[in-house]
C-alpha cells in the first residue's frame, strides 16, 4: 500500500492506495470520530461492495443510504435522502459519512458532509478511476443545478481517502478509458516523464495490470495532492486540473449530458489545447500528433463530433468559469509536459482550431 499526503495544515489527510483494503479496520477506524456511520453508495455499486466495506467499521452503529445511479440524480432533491436518512437515525454531529461509489457519489456525500449540522467528517472510498484520480481528492463537492452543472457546493475536505485498486475490476472498460483522461492529463500539466511512463504502459494499464493501476493512481494523487496543498480554493495553479475542461464542457453541454463522458470529451478538449498550442507556436505538430496518438491509444475520442459546429463550440465556450475581462483563458501548453493559464492567444487562431478539430 502508498500513501500519498494532502498537505493542507489542519485539514490534512492520507489518500491509501492499494489492493484488498475495503473491509480493513485498523486502516479506517482512525479515522472515524464517533460511533456513527452512514454509508452512502448507489444501487450499482452498493450490490459489488457494500458488504466488503462493513467489516471496517465492525464495532460501530451503521446505516447506508442508497441512491439512484447516474449524474441526473446528482440533485438537491435526491441529496435530501442522505439527510433523511442521518435525521430519522438521529445523527448528531460526530457521524461520520462514507462514500461508497464514484465521483458523483462523492461528490453527493461530501456535500451532505458539508451541510449537516454545518459540518461533519466524511471518507472518500472511490470505486472508479476518475474518482480515484481525481474527484475524491481536494475538497470539491456539490450537486448540479438545472441551470449548471455543480453550481451548488462547498470545499469540504474528507478524514481520507481509500483507494482499493480492486474495485476497479468490475468497472466497465469505457468508465476506465474516461479515467484515464484525467491521468493523462496530469502529465501533459507538469511531468513528461509520466507522460513517457503512460506511452510505455498503455497496454498493461488497459489490461488492468493490478502494479501498473496502482502505480498510475499513486502518481496521479500526487500530482492533484500537490497541487491542491499549493492552492486549495483554486485562486492560482489549481486551475491547470482544467487542462483540456474549457473545450471539453462545451461538447458535454452541446452534446447532451450522458453522450460523452467527462473523460471522453476532456480528452479531446486536451488535443484541441495541444493544436492551439502548437499554431501559437509553443508545440510542435510532432508534439500534438503524440499526444493524439496517446489519447487514442486508450480508446478515448480525439476530435470534435461531427455533428457540431465550430460557432456552437466556439459560444459555448463563451459561459467558462475562467472568462476574465470578456476573453477567456485556457489552459494551454507552453511546451510538452508543462501547462499554463493564459489569455495570451490569438481568437482567430482559436476559431481556426476549432475549425480543423473536426478532422
Ligand atoms: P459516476 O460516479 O457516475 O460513475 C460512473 C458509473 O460507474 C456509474 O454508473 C457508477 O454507478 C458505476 N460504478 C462506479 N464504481 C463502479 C465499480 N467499481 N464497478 C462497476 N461500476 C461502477 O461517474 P465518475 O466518472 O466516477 O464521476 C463523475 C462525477 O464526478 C461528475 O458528477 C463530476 O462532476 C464529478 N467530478 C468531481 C470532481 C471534484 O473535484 N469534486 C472532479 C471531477 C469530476
Ligand atoms: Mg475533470
Amino acid at each position: 500500500m502508498k500513501t500519498v499526503t494532502v498537505n493542507l495544515g489542519e485539514r490534512s489527510y492520507p489518500i491509501f492506495i492499494g489492493q484488498n483494503l475495503l473491509g480493513n479496520p485498523e486502516l479506517i477506524q482512525p479515522y472515524v470520530q464517533g460511533k456513527q456511520v452512514m454509508i452512502v453508495s448507489n444501487e450499482t455499486v452498493s450490490p459489488l461492495y457494500l458488504e466488503k466495506i462493513l467489516p471496517a467499521f465492525q464495532g460501530l452503529n451503521i446505516e447506508a443510504v442508497i441512491l439512484p445511479d447516474g449524474e441526473q440524480y446528482k440533485t438537491l432533491d435526491v441529496l435530501n435522502q442522505v439527510f433523511d436518512g442521518l435525521l430519522s437515525e438521529k445523527f448528531d454531529r460526530q457521524a461520520t459519512l462514507v462514500a461508497l461509489g464514484g465521483g458523483v457519489v462523492g461528490d453527493m456525500t461530501g456535500f451532505a458532509a458539508a451541510c449537516y449540522q454545518r459540518g461533519v467528517n466524511f471518507i472518500q472510498i472511490p470505486t472508479t478511476l476518475l474518482a480515484q484520480v481525481d474527484s475524491s481528492v481536494g475538497g470539491k463537492t456539490g450537486v448540479n443545478h438545472a441551470l449548471g452543472k455543480n453550481m451548488i457546493g462547498a470545499f469540504h475536505q474528507p478524514q481520507c481517502v481509500v483507494i482499493d485498486t480492486d474495485t476497479l475490476n468490475t468497472l466497465p472498460d469505457r468508465e476506465l478509458s474516461a479515467g484515464f483522461a484525467e491521468v493523462i492529463k496530469y502529465g501533459l500539466i507538469d511531468d513528461i516523464a509520466f507522460l513517457q511512463w503512460l506511452e510505455n504502459n498503455v497496454t498493461l494499464l488497459l489490461k488492468r495490470d493490478a502494479d501498473a493501476l496502482n502505480y498510475a493512481i499513486a502518481r496521479s494523487c500526487q500530482s492533484k495532492a500537490r497541487i491542491v496543498s499549493l492552492d486549495e480554493k483554486e485562486s492560482g495553479v489549481r486551475a491547470l486540473l482544467n487542462l483540456g475542461h474549457t473545450f471539453g464542457h462545451a461538447i458535454e453541454t452541446s452534446m447532451g449530458y450522458g453522450t460523452y463522458l467527462h473523460g471522453e470529451a476532456i480528452a479531446i478538449g486536451m488535443v484541441l489545447a495541444a493544436r492551439l498550442s502548437a499554431t501559437m507556436g509553443w508545440l510542435s505538430n510532432e508534439d500534438v500528433v503524440r499526444v493524439a496518438r496517446l489519447i487514442k491509444r486508450f480508446q478515448l475520442p480525439t476530435t470534435i463530433p461531427a455533428n457540431m459546429t465550430p460557432a456552437d463550440m466556439w459560444q459555448r465556450m463563451q459561459v467558462d468559469k475562467k472568462v476574465r475581462d470578456g476573453k477567456v483563458r485556457l489552459v494551454l501548453m507552453q511546451k510538452l509536459g508543462l501547462s499554463l493559464l493564459t489569455d495570451q492567444y490569438d481568437p482567430a487562431l482559436l476559431q481556426k482550431t476549432l475549425q480543423v478539430g473536426q478532422q
